[in-house]
């Protein structure tokens, strides 16, 4: 039931076409986070300024002080060119499964610590709002770490899953998936996130996990599974879209990061459930990603001081 993941094109060809050099990647951040020009946060002028030769930063033309507009961004205090930036960007969109830190350092040409440090800031990027699901949701949890296996029985058992993690994921059919990482798999973290991110006139599918059994008294339609009847479709009572998912972002996993630390495993998931909601969007994944420069920046121009470069 995995549907087809055909995101919209964009080559190597054209980003090396949009973002030529350094310059045009600054003018292209610049133009995001200004589509009216920097305003000046000394005397409130706006197109007004002068480059400081070769600086990321513009000197007010009416009183002189200096402008930083990359300040709060993920690009601010960084060394690293803007075109490699965009680069590590263009690599963590475009590829299915994704691409580790190490892979960054090699196509990069950085440190790892550089790289490392670049791919959890693009992650940041990639970080999805979670909701509100509605219509027909599937709901599963599932063990990240160890010994990856997606059968019920070895899922539910309580044995040796210590060093696993537990993600809870809910996905929308034909829509977008929202996932946490959750301490264990009791009935209160299960029905928490359903509740904070499914709208309650959803029908809600799940297997037949004790954590689910309060769901109805929520107000949700809740059809379940029995997988351990070995029924893993009935009509339309399944969960193989969140299933499918899963394997997506395992298999993402292994092959490309080959082991993932608890602590980090949330930021991974993320960046799956970014891919998977974008794949059907008309504008290309590292559009949408480069479009996010302008979340990460903090406050309102003129409220905070300039971080030097
Ligand atoms: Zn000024």
């Amino acid at each position: 039931m995995a549907e087809k993941f055909k995101p919209a094109k964009y080559t190597i060809n054209d980003f090396n076409r949009d973002y030529p050099d350094e310059e045009s990647c600054l003018v292209a951040i610049v133009d995001m986070l200004y589509p009216a020009g920097i305003p000046c946060r000394a005397c409130g002028q706006v197109r007004a300024h002068a480059r400081l030769s070769n600086r990321r930063a513009w000197s007010c033309a009416h009183c002189g002080t200096h402008v930083y507009p990359l300040a709060g961004t993920i690009f601010a205090k960084s060394t690293t060119p803007l075109k490699s930036w965009f680069y590590a960007m263009f690599l963590m969109a475009s590829t299915r499964c994704g691409i580790s830190a190490k892979q960054l350092e090699r196509e990069l040409g950085v440190t790892y610590k550089t790289a490392w440090r670049m791919f959890t800031q693009i992650r940041k990027l990639m970080e999805e709002d979670g909701g509100p699901l509605s219509g027909e949701v599937e709901v599963d949890e599932t063990f990240v770490g160890g010994k990856f296996s997606n059968r019920a029985h070895v899922k539910h058992s309580r044995n040796s899953l210590s060093n696993k993690v537990v993600v809870i994921g809910a996905v929308q059919r034909g829509g977008k998936v929202t996932t946490a990482v959750i301490p264990n798999v009791r009935k209160t973290h299960l029905v928490n996130l359903i509740a904070e991110r499914i709208m309650p006139a959803a029908t809600v599918f799940t297997d037949e996990a004790k954590g689910y059994d309060k769901l109805g008294g929520r107000g949700y339609v809740h059809h379940r599974v029995n997988h351990s009847a070995k029924v893993y479709v009935s009509g339309n009572v399944h969960t193989n879209t969140i299933e499918g998912f899963w394997s997506l972002m395992k298999n993402g996993i292994r092959g490309t990061h080959h082991a993932v630390g608890a602590a980090y495993l949330q930021s991974y998931v993320n960046e799956y459930a970014f891919r998977y909601n974008h794949r059907r969007d008309a504008s290309p994944m590292f559009r949408v990603l480069a479009n996010r420069v302008t979340k990460t920046r903090y406050g309102i121009y003129g409220t905070y001081a300039p971080i030097g470069e």
